[in-house]
């Protein structure tokens, strides 16, 4: 039985227009021992039938035996353990993997064949010695001479001892002297193997051949046996798999020893992470800021730092309270005045033009000032305020504000202060607020104005007329209250028009009673009406214009004194900020010891919305989802281009044995190396810039904030995942193709 036989074998190749012919018809029995040397001109299916032997490309027709076997049946899988098992492949262009050292690529082949790296590095020495190479060992195979190069390819072939040597062209591409080396040393290693020669020069090889075959235009001419040979029976040797430490250093050793390569893979990796990572932050920040959008319906600050607080009891809070609450760690700050932080005022002074929209703050909250100075002694008692930007203060700003006088209103159009001087200016030193209204601190007269008007705005005015009830609450006619220095205190000025609801048709020297309801009291007393008013007296009587007779008719004017009593009651609700919102919920358990209600402004953003939000959730995650599809594509393209160089490595490993296991392996620890490195200094960097130790780049670092270990890992995941469908993809499509048409796509 003969180690190979060919029945009538034919090779096509397919091209898109026309099919042409490799060789057509071949019967041949080649057996172990014999040194086959095959001439013939350009062209006639040397190369064509060498790579069909070697199992290195199909054929389409008649049978291939291998020790008696039949192959047309062969699997991918099947010729993957019969190059391994049989076949020595010596190329005219060599295919040694150039950025390995002459000594790496021998021992490639031993790891693949699962060797122990420690148990063959003299079997590679004495074998590097042998091809008189052992200066060069640490050469990279790229640095050598066409002669030396093909020694390392014999060099290679002898230690995979296999049964079957296929030269095709060994010596075509090295000088005459080499060649006649490389043609010794070939015959030396081919002891009771098969050896199959393709050559231009017979000559070269006549001294060891044993039979001689000719081809012409795809068909075997001339046959001839020249020596007898013994015939000689081996079982193939048997190998183990790689092992995977093996695997580890030699995906390893591919990440590093191209350097462009290197860098390039990472690169793209580090742009894949950015990539996900803000795709990943515009997932959750949309769904964040469409909370916080529908927030700013109710709450105009609705940052994470603040906690709106009032005591269970529903009692008011005192000052020992405010000043426990004040000592509790990673609190920043308290504000009384809850309920000015989410109403805004306004600011203007036509003359500058300046019209800016503001919250009001008491001015006692303010430590130090970046432009102008905080108030003097007794400065507070009169109408100054000192502006907090929500961004940056520059200069400009500051000579806008600074020392001039402004009106400021409520969003009633109510006036708070006429002439309010701005004394000082600061800015929003935190990055992460959400806020974007300039604050105005404000001395006490000012916030006590600002107060009631306020309280006045979120309460329900009961008035009590000749018996009968008027409330807003059950719809029934509406009161207004103003408060007016000219009415004394204790009595009350009507309009005319309030007449019709007495049966005499005369409200005046009649009671009446005011009464005031929200969420945290219930305030009143009886008034006296000693006056009323008309068109033509308002002006007289209250000081407004005639023609705002109309918008008066339904209000109450009250002494400022009695005013103050309805309005500017006890704090019942307060904020508290926090330093650090991520630390927030031991802020919470101290308040809660305290008996205190807390409504954190992050629970409320989720809750309220919860339904709207789902949707645009949903929405979010399609769009991440869609984005990542995107980017994988892309990626993979990319790193296709880079790796096309590859595909040569690829080809060469499986010339030597290795399957497609193994090379999907080597791919994946590859990429997984590089994106692990891309992935560790993409979070390195956010790390160092989020504990400000590295360039503040604002976006960055607001991304850093944002992100906590569970975005981390989520994101690792998802990158993991990219990188491995990214491998598999390219070793899947790579072993579509037999093993010469990947070298000759890249040819
Ligand atoms: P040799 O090695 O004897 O020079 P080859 O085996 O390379 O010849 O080629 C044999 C025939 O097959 C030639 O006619 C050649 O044009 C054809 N051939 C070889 N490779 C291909 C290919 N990849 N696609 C199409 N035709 C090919
Ligand atoms: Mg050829």
């Amino acid at each position: 039985m003969s180690l190979l036989k060919l029945v009538n074998v034919s090779k096509f190749y397919h091209n898109k227009k026309n099919v042409s012919t490799g060789f057509n018809k071949v019967n041949l029995s080649l057996d172990q021992g014999e040194f086959v040397v095959i001439t013939g001109e350009s062209g006639s299916g040397k190369s064509t039938l060498l790579n069909v032997i070697s199992g290195l490309d199909s054929y389409e027709e008649g049978e291939l035996y291998i020790n008696g076997e039949e192959t047309s049946h062969y699997t991918e899988k099947d010729y993957e353990d019969y190059r391994r098992k049989y076949i020595g492949n010596i190329f005219q262009n060599f295919n040694l993997v150039n950025s390995y050292t002459v000594y790496q690529n021998i021992e490639l082949v031993l790891l693949l064949n699962g060797e122990k790296k420690r148990d063959i590095r003299k079997k590679i020495l004495e074998v590097i010695d042998l091809v008189k190479l052992t200066k060069f060992k640490n050469t990279k195979a790229s640095k050598l001479s066409g002669g030396q190069k093909q020694r390392v390819a014999i060099a290679r072939a002898l230690v995979k001892n296999t049964p079957i040597i296929v030269a095709d062209e060994p010596t075509g591409n090295i000088d005459i002297a080499s060649a006649n080396e490389i043609t010794k040393l070939l015959y030396e290693i081919s002891k009771n193997k098969l050896v199959v020669v393709v050559t231009h020069n017979y000559e070269q090889f006549a001294e060891y051949a044993t039979r001689q075959i000719v081809m012409h235009d795809g068909r075997i001419m001339v046959d001839k046996k020249l020596k007898e040979t013994e015939e000689v029976i081996d079982e193939p040797p048997k190998y183990k798999n790689i092992r995977f430490f093996n695997k580890l250093l030699i995906a390893f050793r591919n990440v590093f020893n191209i350097k462009i390569k290197f860098f390039l893979l990472v690169l793209v990796y580090f742009i894949l992470t950015i990539s996900v990572f803000s795709n990943y932050t515009s997932l959750s920040m949309s769904t964040y800021n469409n909370e916080m959008f529908k927030m700013s319906y109710i709450f105009s600050d609705y940052s994470e730092k603040r906690i709106i607080i009032n005591k269970k009891d529903k009692s008011a809070f005192t000052d020992e309270d405010v000043e426990k609450i004040s000592k509790i760690k990673n609190v920043r700050e308290v504000v009384k005045d809850d309920i000015l932080i989410d109403s805004n005022t306004y600011l203007e002074n036509p003359e500058i033009k300046v019209w800016d929209s503001t919250r009001i703050n008491d001015i006692g909250n303010v430590k130090k000032v970046k432009y102008g100075h905080l108030p003097k002694e007794g400065e507070d008692d009169y109408n100054v305020a000192i502006l907090k930007t929500y961004g940056k203060a520059s200069k400009t700003d500051a000579e806008k504000y600074l020392n001039n006088t402004f009106k400021l209103t409520n969003s009633n159009g109510e006036e708070i202060a006429t002439e309010l001087r701005i004394i000082g200016i600061l800015e929003n030193t935190d990055e992460t607020s959400v806020d974007y209204t300039d604050t105005l601190y404000v001395s006490n007269d000012v916030l006590d104005r600002a107060r009631t008007e306020t309280n006045l705005f979120y309460s329900d005015i009961i008035v009590t007329l000749n018996d009968k009830v008027y409330s807003s609450e059950d719809y029934s006619l509406t009161f207004n209250l103003k408060s007016n220095n000219n009415v004394p205190y204790g009595q009350a000025f009507v309009s005319e028009d309030i007449n019709l609801y007495y049966k005499d048709f005369n409200c005046l020297k009649k009671n009446i009673n005011i009464k005031v309801k929200n969420n945290y009291y219930e305030n009143g007393f009886d008034l006296y009406i000693s006056d009323t008013f008309k068109k033509n007296t308002i002006s007289k009587k209250l000081g407004y214009d005639k023609e705002r007779y109309d918008e008066m008719a339904y209000t109450i004017f009250i002494n400022p004194d009695n005013y103050k009593e309805l309005f500017n009651q006890n704090t019942y609700q307060m904020s508290v900020y926090v330093k650090d919102e991520r630390k927030i919920d031991t802020v919470t358990t101290e308040l809660e010891k305290l008996d205190i209600n807390v409504y954190k402004m992050m629970d409320m953003t989720s809750n309220i919305f919860g339904e709207i939000l789902g949707f645009a959730v949903l929405f979010g995650k399609i769009r991440f989802v869609v984005s990542i599809i995107v980017l994988f594509f892309i990626c993979y393209f990319i790193i296709k281009l880079i790796l096309k160089s590859r595909n040569t490595y690829f080809s060469t490993i499986r010339t030597l044995g290795g399957n497609k296991k193994v090379l999907n392996d080597l791919l994946n620890i590859e990429l997984l190396v590089d994106i692990n490195i891309a992935y560790i200094i993409f979070t390195t960097i956010l790390i160092l810039i989020r504990h400000k130790i590295i360039l503040k780049i604002n976006y960055l670092y607001q991304l850093s904030t944002f992100f906590e270990l569970k975005d981390y890992i989520i994101i690792y995941i998802v990158l993991i995942v990219m990188s491995v469908l990214i491998a598999n993809r390219y070793s899947n499509k790579l072993f579509t193709n037999s093993v010469m048409s990947n070298y000759r796509e890249n040819e």
